[in-house]
């Protein structure tokens, strides 16, 4: 993993955001303010400017100079929560593509995510998605899974726990205004993270990355 291929896994993120910003919106029409995708395609539409940049470090300083850029673009409840998933990972960046060290990079960019929202599972966001994927890459690398097996287990884990917060009542951010009313609708920034999730890991597993 390096910077080149940091880029090509924006890339896939971004495009399936683009592909599903109406569907986003709309969910955070219904328990939030609306702009979830607005704040992510800025941020992501910056990422890509920064393209020569990312593309031109090692995998750790891409890592730190693309959460840099989402801070100061992408806003919201959001923003601070996705660079503290970039610094964290970068802080943990494996120097070889090892499955065990990726796993642990990614829970610690999760545990910086908890850490910063101070939020667990349960809360009807994000976390609902993050934390149960780190712990199954976790849990799979221990067994020493291929990269193939993980990235084909990842995106189901995402897919069920997103779909789960459609019941789950908001204890934390604007959806949590609603109270009861937030019961029936998936949260947004669990769709979005279940969808860069499942767009990474399609990426990589067809580029045998
Ligand atoms: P805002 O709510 O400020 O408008 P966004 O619309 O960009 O920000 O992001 C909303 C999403 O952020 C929610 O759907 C939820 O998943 C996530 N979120 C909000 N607060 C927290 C928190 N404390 N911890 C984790 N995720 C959170
Ligand atoms: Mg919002």
């Amino acid at each position: 993993m390096n910077g080149k291929t940091l880029m090509t896994c924006i890339d896939a993120a971004h495009a399936s955001l683009k592909e599903h910003a109406d569907e986003i919106a709309s969910l955070d029409q219904a328990i939030g303010d609306g702009d979830h995708i607005i704040n992510l395609l800025r941020g992501m539409d910056a990422l890509a400017a920064l393209r020569a940049s990312i593309e031109a470090e090692a995998f750790a300083p891409a890592l730190k100079l693309a959460a840099a850029k989402v801070l100061s673009t992408v806003g919201g409840s959001s923003g601070p929560l996705f660079f503290s998933m970039l610094t964290g990972m970068a802080k943990a960046a494996p120097d070889d593509d090892d499955v065990k060290a990726f796993a642990r990079a990614f829970a610690a960019g999760v545990d910086a995510v908890g850490q910063r929202g101070k939020t667990g599972t349960g809360s009807k966001t994000m976390m609902d998605v993050l934390i149960p994927v780190a712990e199954r890459f976790t849990a799979l690398a221990d067994a020493g899974a291929s990269k193939q097996d993980v990235l084909e287990a990842l995106p189901r884990v995402a897919e069920d726990n997103m779909l789960a917060t459609r019941d789950m009542l908001a204890t934390k951010g604007r959806a949590s205004f609603l109270g009861e009313r937030s019961r029936g609708h998936i949260d947004p920034g669990a769709r979005s993270s279940q969808l860069m999730i499942a767009a990474v890991c399609a990426h990589l597993a067809q580029d045998g990355a």
